[in-house]
């Protein structure tokens, strides 16, 4: 398949099967490189929608988002998608950055306002002379590029700096109506948070699809850090599961899969079609996961 022909297919599922895709991170060392394509290679055969690529924090890691999504267009038949963010940037470089994908072929981009630039929890500021709003963002790409598919994130337990849950959903919107077509629920794990949430978005008559966004906890401590500064709830439940394997890797590893298995199972089992795996770069806990999901390797495979 030609790069330029490459578009998302649509998140409904033809084969009653759940559709699944993954994200990854842009690595920083050769050794990185090899692991996330030792990945990439695994999961390609699993057919995913679509394979999404984090942008670092402030713009971090532009390069090298570019460079991993260039090598996945030109090695793979997956169909990659960008993650951008609006921070510390004005307009003109993020267009050019939007500019630049859809010049080489990629027609799917994550559009994200990102975190501010002074840290997680701190008060976000805009670039004077760059998007102000994440909502501004995805209008401009859908005016300029009307065939690059726009995904946009979503919130079940409200994004920490909202005010309450109309407020967050009002940025749904506003997302929605300049033109995203799909949202990616940061981690959550208890699936009632989702449900829930889907009741509100719906409610409201937004019903573009939102992919629970899952992640499989390989090492609970780290983890449990992050997506608790993310507004995550962790709950003592699971908090218990990892009780006492701090040291213990092999078994963590066990008691991940089977977490966030039985979660992905208990979602399918309620009707959710389309899951998001925040893969780590990792491929087994997810393979496993995909696996249980009914998913077996197709003939698509990474070169
Ligand atoms: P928005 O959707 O624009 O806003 C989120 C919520 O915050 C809204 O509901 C709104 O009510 C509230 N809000 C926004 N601005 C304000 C304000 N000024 N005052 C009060 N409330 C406000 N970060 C990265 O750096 N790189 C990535 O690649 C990346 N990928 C992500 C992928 C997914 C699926 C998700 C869920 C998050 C990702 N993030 C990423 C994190 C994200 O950048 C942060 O959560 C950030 O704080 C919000 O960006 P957003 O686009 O979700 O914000």
């Amino acid at each position: 398949m030609s790069a330029s022909a490459r578009q998302p297919e649509s998140v409904a599922a033809s084969s009653g099967l759940p559709t699944i895709s993954f994200e990854f991170f842009p690595p920083k060392t050769e050794e990185m490189e090899r692991n996330l394509w030792d990945t990439i290679t695994r999961l390609a055969p699993l057919a995913p929608s679509f394979v999404s690529v984090t942008y670092g924090a402030g713009g971090s890691t532009r390069e090298r988002t570019h460079a991993t999504i260039a090598r996945i267009l030109k090695e793979t038949d997956l169909v990659p998608a960008a993650h951008l963010t609006c921070v510390n940037a004005p307009r003109a470089a993020i267009d050019d950055v939007v500019a630049r994908y859809h010049e080489v072929g990629v027609r799917h981009i994550v559009a994200l306002r990102g975190d501010p630039t002074t840290g997680i929890g701190t008060p976000y500021a805009a670039h004077p002379d760059g998007y102000q709003t994440s909502a501004e963002l995805v209008a401009s790409i859908k005016t300029r590029y009307p065939d690059i598919d726009v995904t946009v994130s979503a919130y079940p337990e409200k994004h920490p700096e909202s005010r309450d849950f109309d407020a967050d959903l009002d940025t749904l919107q506003a997302k929605v109506d300049a033109g995203a077509s799909r949202a990616i629920t940061q981690v959550f794990f208890d699936n009632d948070l989702y449900f829930r949430y889907l009741d509100r978005v719906r409610a409201r008559g937004i019903d573009i699809p939102i992919l629970p966004g899952i992640m499989p906890m390989h090492n609970f401590r780290q983890a449990k850090g992050f997506v608790t500064r993310a507004g995550t709830t962790v709950p003592a439940w699971l908090e218990e599961k990892f009780d006492g394997l701090d040291d213990d890797a092999e078994t963590r590893k066990l008691v991940a899969a089977a977490v966030a298995a039985g979660q992905v199972q208990k979602l399918a089992k309620h009707g959710v079609e389309n899951f998001h795996f925040y893969t780590m770069n990792r491929a087994d806990l997810v393979f496993a996961i995909c696996h249980l999901l009914g998913i077996r390797p197709a003939t698509q495979k990474a070169a």
